[in-house]
């Protein structure tokens, strides 16, 4: 801790100095690819040794818009030299326009920014709450709050709480109480898990985490009509599938519904810095009141000057539409390799995975041997790899994409 001179050492030189240290010195709750990488530039990143990939993950959907975007690069830095924070406790001149332009994107009444994405997700449970109390007459402390199972919303107490995957909540205990689990999907075991006393139902479009697990047509249309009827709140967690990543701004839009609450992060802010919204009708948000929720760099002048870039070239740059053409055209090629390994290709957009046979000797290897290849991904669960790209991806990187996946499985060494 006395040590000075760390400061002004040189940067580290192999790829395994920078594992080991990791590996010395970092909290072990990540089991990252062996890739160390130093620049990004659209859908490209390199490695330290100057090695290029393909990034096939887009960290996770953080980076719709490409790496380093040029406009979303320009807001920030000169957002940089004028003025950071003020917190909450003032006013700044960015907040008020980023407002009006999500709000006019998403066809929302309000915004509440925030900054991770769990964040979003614990201040809409919270908002739900306080609507069931003060709107719906739910006796004090009697909420119940409806969630899918496989879900993946954050990694906060409450949160994993409710999560059925035993990693992720296993030796975490005691949760938070008031969450109920029904199964993904299932229409008629979300209407049985409604009681009197249920104020939202939180579901993703999409489970992302879960291996891109699309619900049966007609679902969320199913799921609007049933919380419109018991007056619960639908939360929508968009903060993977939102933001152009489906091939639409937002994935309810392709069942035509629209939640109470919509949550977005990630891309939010192309990747540069964490910003998280939760966008709600009038009547939910309506009913915060001053000094009842907050945190100090939500809203800041920053967050909304880059959120606000990283909104505008998604929209100009009509990454939504390449989304949806080159996606469509990505899947169809990865759906065209014959190999026994593969069991189904499937996605909406640029939010694709292929899952293997679990005789295949597992996704890990494909990644790493993908990772040889110039092609970076991420397996979810043992058996399926997310594909993910940048939503500038062309056609020919799309091609190329699919071309390594087919010589990753003919020859998995
Ligand atoms: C990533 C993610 C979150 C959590 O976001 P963080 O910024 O990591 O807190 C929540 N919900 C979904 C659907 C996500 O994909």
């Amino acid at each position: 801790m006395t040590d000075h001179a760390v400061l002004d050492r040189p940067a580290l030189s192999t790829p395994q100095d920078y594992i080991a240290a990791e590996a010395r010195l970092g909290a072990r709750n990540y089991k990252p690819l062996d890739v160390v990488l130093s620049r990004g530039e659209g859908v490209y990143v390199w490695d330290v040794e100057g090695k290029r990939y393909l990034d096939g993950l887009s960290a996770y959907s953080a980076v719709n818009q490409g790496h380093c975007h040029p406009k979303i690069l320009a807001a920030m830095t000169e957002q940089a030299g004028k003025l950071t924070l003020t917190s909450r406790a003032f006013r700044n001149d960015q907040l008020a326009l980023f407002y009006e332009e999500i709000c006019a994107l998403t066809g929302s009444h309000r915004a509440l920014p925030m900054n991770s994405g769990a964040e979003a997700v614990e201040s809409a449970l919270k908002v739900a709450r306080k609507w069931g109390y003060e709107v719906k007459g739910v006796p004090a402390d009697q909420a119940e709050i409806i969630v899918c199972s496989e879900n993946f919303h954050g990694r906060t107490l409450a949160i994993v709480g409710f999560s059925t995957d035993a990693q992720a909540r296993g030796g975490f205990g005691p949760f938070a109480p008031g969450f109920r689990v029904v199964p993904f999907g299932d229409a008629a075991a979300l209407e049985a898990a409604i009681t009197p006393n249920t104020v939202a139902v939180l579901a993703e479009p999409i489970q992302g985490e879960a291996g891109v697990i699309i619900p049966p047509a007609g679902y969320l249309k199913t799921a609007r009509e049933l919380c419109t009827r018991h007056n619960v709140i639908l939360i929508l967690d968009e903060i993977q599938t939102g933001l152009g990543r489906t091939g639409k701004l937002l994935a309810e839009e392709h069942e035509g519904v629209e939640a109470d609450l919509t949550l977005v992060g990630k891309a939010l802010s192309g990747g540069f810095y964490p910003v998280s919204a939760v966008l709600s009708n009038d009547a939910v948000l309506g009913v915060l009141k001053p000094g009842e929720h907050g945190s100090t760099f939500g809203g800041n002048p920053l967050a909304c000057a880059v959120a606000r870039a990283a909104l505008k070239v998604l929209v100009e740059e009509d990454m939504i539409g390449n989304a949806q053409r080159i996606g469509d055209r990505l899947q169809a090629s990865l759906a065209g390799i014959r190999h026994d390994a593969i069991k189904e290709v499937r996605g909406r957009g640029l939010m694709l995975a292929v899952e293997l046979h679990r005789e295949a000797g597992g996704a890990r290897r494909v990644c790493e041997n993908l990772q040889r290849r110039g092609l970076l991904c991420k397996e979810t669960h043992e058996h399926t790899i997310r594909i993910a790209p940048p939503l500038v991806l062309t056609a020919d990187q799309a091609d190329w994409i699919a071309e390594q996946f087919e010589a990753a499985l003919r020859d998995p060494t």
